[in-house]
This record gives structure tokens, sequence and C-alpha cells, in this order.
């Protein structure tokens, strides 16, 4: 059977259309005819090879929301119901990591733009492990960026116990940060955002921030100096560590889930005075994308969307790579 997807060729390549014969349809595998697909940055990372792990033909698209149309005989999925795909698309399904519901963190952990083609398609067939019920509250053009965006911020707030006692901070107003707002409000928690941009000011104010810092202006980060306790970065460009780090309050902790292009270099210092703690996050289980939906509906967390046609798929990409989307480019039909 041939899908019709959009594809990179070669590094940075335009998206094309491209056909593809699909693999048959294992026990627990499950077809799904995609309606939506939200762009992630990950997904202009992969078409510009910046991570050195992209394969091409390179189908990007890992926000993917449709209707299941075929499924195997050991699929826990209902032909028709709707649903939704992250980043993952595998893993190993036996090791302590699976077992206790962090597959995210499988060492034989697949994704779903490089271990196989993605969802700027009109279907795709994919382990029925990582395919997830929609709630009714969520509309198809909202759940796609929930899979992966939403996820990957709201899981480290599980992870590291935040609650109303938490002051947060979110470095960057994208797709995952302008989420990272509205999850914090809905947490409770006294909210700074960080951001190069000044003009969103006033829409971060919107999405959850009780405080607007410009991160790139030295005066404004000194003025913000021990301020948070728990600071979410996903910027996916370079910024100015130390400054950063300066943010925290003692004891507090920078988690980074965005992929800036260079390492990140701090003095040891930097690490001691306050006893801070610099970690990363990597999207989240199936049950953390079950935790992410169920949170978002009950409180209101939905991405600002921009839809654009799947033809379109090359233009609204351009968007998210250059930093004008406001603030999730969604492809739909
Ligand atoms: P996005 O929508 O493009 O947002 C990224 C934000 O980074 C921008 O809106 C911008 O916010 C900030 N930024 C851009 N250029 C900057 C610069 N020169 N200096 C400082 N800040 C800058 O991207 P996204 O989809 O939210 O993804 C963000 C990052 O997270 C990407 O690197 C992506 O690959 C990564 N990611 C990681 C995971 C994971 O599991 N760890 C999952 C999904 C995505 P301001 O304009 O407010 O500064
Ligand atoms: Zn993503």
């Amino acid at each position: 059977m041939s899908f019709n997807a959009y594809a990179a060729r070669e590094r940075g390549g335009a998206l094309e259309p491209f056909d593809y014969d699909a693999d048959p349809l294992g026990a627990d595998d499950v077809e799904i005819e995609i309606t939506h697909c939200g762009i992630c940055h990950s997904d202009v990372h992969l078409v510009d090879d910046d991570w050195g792990i992209s394969r091409y033909p390179l189908v990007p698209g890992h926000e993917i929301v449709g209707v299941v149309k075929a499924k195997g005989d050991d699929a826990e999925v209902e032909i028709g119901a709707r649903v939704g795909v992250g980043w993952q698309r595998g893993s190993c399904g036996e090791c302590e990591w699976c077992e206790r519901d962090e597959e995210n963190v499988c060492p034989d952990m697949r994704a779903t733009c490089v271990d196989g083609y993605g969802g700027f398609a009109d279907r795709i067939r994919i382990d029925g492990r990582f395919v997830l019920p929609i709630p009714e509250r969520i509309s198809s053009e909202a759940a796609g960026p929930l899979f992966c965006g939403g996820v990957t911020v709201f899981a480290p707030a599980l992870r590291w116990m935040i609650d109303a006692k938490t002051k947060v901070g979110v470095v960057g107003v994208g797709g995952l940060g302008h989420l990272a707002l509205q999850f914090s409000r809905a947490m409770g928690c006294e909210t700074t955002a960080f951001s190069s941009t000044p003009a969103k000011e006033e829409e971060a104010r919107g999405f959850g921030a009780d405080r607007f810092v410009v991160s790139t202006d030295a005066g404004e980060m000194k003025s913000a100096r021990n301020l948070v306790d728990f600071l979410l970065v996903t910027a996916s460009a370079d910024i100015d560590w130390r400054a950063h780090l300066a943010a925290l309050r003692p004891n507090g902790v920078m988690c980074v889930v965005g992929a800036p292009p260079s390492p990140i270099c701090l003095p040891a210092g930097a690490y001691h005075v306050g006893q801070k703690t610099v970690t990363g996050s990597a999207i989240g289980s199936p049950r953390a994308i079950r935790e992410t939906l169920q949170f978002a509906a009950d409180h209101g967390v939905r991405p600002q969307t921009e839809l654009y046609p799947f033809e379109e798929a090359d233009r609204a990409l351009a968007r998210t790579r250059a930093n004008e989307a406001r603030y999730r480019v969604v492809l739909g039909r």
C-alpha cells in the first residue's frame, strides 16, 4: 500500500511529495489516517541534520493526530478512534525502564521520524503501544502539539514534583515554552518567562507569565538573579548559561529540554554556589502523555496554533525555523 508523504531528500532540503510503500501491518501495529500534524522545532533539527542522526528521504512530523483505520490482532486501540502519536514509535518493551512506564528512556528508543517515516503524510503505520486516544474536549488541531511539546514540558514538572510553592521560570516562549507557561499557571506557580523576543511579552503574560524578562538584556538578567526554583529551558538556540543559572534560587534545578547547538559550558563554581542542579528531560512515556492530555483537558491548556494545509509543509516548517510561529504551526486537512 502506498502512502503519500512530504520528505526532505537531503540535509536542509525542501519538503517535497514523496510516496512510499508501507511495511506490512504487524500484530501490534495500528494504521492511522492522519488529519493533523504539529511542527516541532525538532523537525527542523532533523531536516537540517543538526544531530547527525537524520536519514534521507526524511519525512518529519511527530505530533500526529488522526483516526485508526486498521489494526493488528494484538493492538489495543479501536478502529475509528481519534488518536495521536509523538516523538517515539518504539522501544524494546522488556527492559527495566519499559517495565516501569519509562519507555522514553529505553536504550532501544525508536523515534517516529528517524526509525521510519513521520507524520507529514496521509497515513502512518506504527506500534500501537505508542498510539494514544485523545480526550473529547481537545480538538484535533490542538491535540498534536501535546504529544511532543506538551509532554516534554509537563513530564519534568511531575518528576521534579513542582507544586504551587515552586517559583517557575520558562526560557523561550515558543511551541514548548508557551505550553509550559500554561501548565505552570494551571499548577498555581508564580511564573517568569525569559524570552529573547520583547514583542512576546503581552502574549506570554496571557499564557501565564507573572513576570517577563528579556533574556538577552544583561541588566534585566541581573535583576532576575535568585528568582526561581525550577527553570525549564526550551530555547532552540544558544543562551547565556551562566546568567540563566544565576536566576536560580539556592537548591534550584535547571532542566534543559531545548537542543541548542553548542555544548553547555558552566564553571564548576556556578554549581557550587547555591548547590544547583542542571539536568535534562526527554519527551515522556505513553503514560506521561496520557497524564499530559488529561491535565490539559481538565485545565484548558491548549496550544495557540497556526493552521496550514499539508501541501504547504515546506513553508510552514520555515516559519518554525525562523522563530515566526505564534506559537505552534499545525498542518491539517
Ligand atoms: P520553537 O517553537 O522554535 O521555540 C524555540 C524558542 O527558542 C523560540 O520561540 C525562542 O523563544 C527561543 N529562541 C530562538 N532563537 C533564540 C535565540 N537566538 N536566543 C534565545 N532564544 C531563542 O521550538 P520548540 O518546538 O518549542 O522546541 C524547542 C527546543 O526543544 C528545540 O530545540 C527542540 O528540538 C527541543 N525539543 C526537545 C524535546 C525533548 O524531549 N527534550 C522535545 C521537543 C522539543 P523566544 O523568542 O521567547 O526567545
Ligand atoms: Zn518534538
